[in-house]
């Protein structure tokens, strides 16, 4: 069994653990390991570390096993954590830090999600709002699974939820300006 020296860790993740409280304005030392998040979590069953194990491990100074985990990557950012927290833990805003952090480093463990993220932003830039018709399709061609969920595809024409061609905005320009001024404050959109 791995065993993991704690004081050495801890010293080794300082620099990038300051870094995420300051990037999330969260205390993660506030995290009592209560597990309330975890149980409300819809996609902890996915996941191959459960919220609360991030907090602990982020607690511990592993931060480099948080940052390498599927989990933030799955974590839909649904705020149901952060809601059901009992000392007022923002978790979806640290998942979101990590997950920020961890595609700068380069540790992208879920790619189909990561690709699903960059299609969403590039939809919402272009048109103003997202394209869930082109959105599915550029997932299914790049993430080589033509064929996903294509079943669903005529119900949810048919009730409207999906159409052939894309919404464009008025005034999408201004959607672009945030992007632009997300990218030149160092965001990676
Ligand atoms: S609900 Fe809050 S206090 Fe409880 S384990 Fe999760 S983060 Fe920690
Ligand atoms: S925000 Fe993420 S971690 Fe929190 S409950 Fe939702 S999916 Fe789970």
């Amino acid at each position: 069994m791995e065993t993991i020296e704690l004081t050495s860790a801890l010293e080794q993740g300082k620099d990038t653990l300051e870094a995420i409280v300051k990037e999330s304005g969260v205390q993660v030392t506030r995290c009592y390991q209560c597990g309330k998040c975890t149980g409300g979590c819809p996609v902890a069953f996915a996941m191959d570390k459960a919220p609360r194990e991030i907090m602990r491990l982020l607690q511990l100074g592993l931060v480099e096993e948080a940052l390498r985990s599927k989990t933030i990557w799955l974590c839909a950012s649904c705020d149901t954590c952060s809601t059901r927290c009992p000392r007022e833990v923002d978790i979806a805003k640290v998942m979101e830090t990590l997950r920020i952090m961890a595609k700068k480093k380069g540790y992208i463990t879920e790619k189909r999600m990561d690709l699903f993220h960059n299609l969403f932003l590039k939809s919402v830039e272009t048109t103003g709002r997202v394209y869930e018709g082109g959105l599915v399709l550029g997932r299914n061609i790049l993430g080589m699974q033509p064929f996903r969920d294509v079943h669903l595809g005529p119900s949810m024409f048919l009730k409207g939820k999906i159409s052939p061609l894309p919404h464009i905005i008025k005034d999408n320009g201004e959607v672009k300006k945030i992007f632009a001024n997300v990218r030149k404050r160092g965001g990676n959109v």
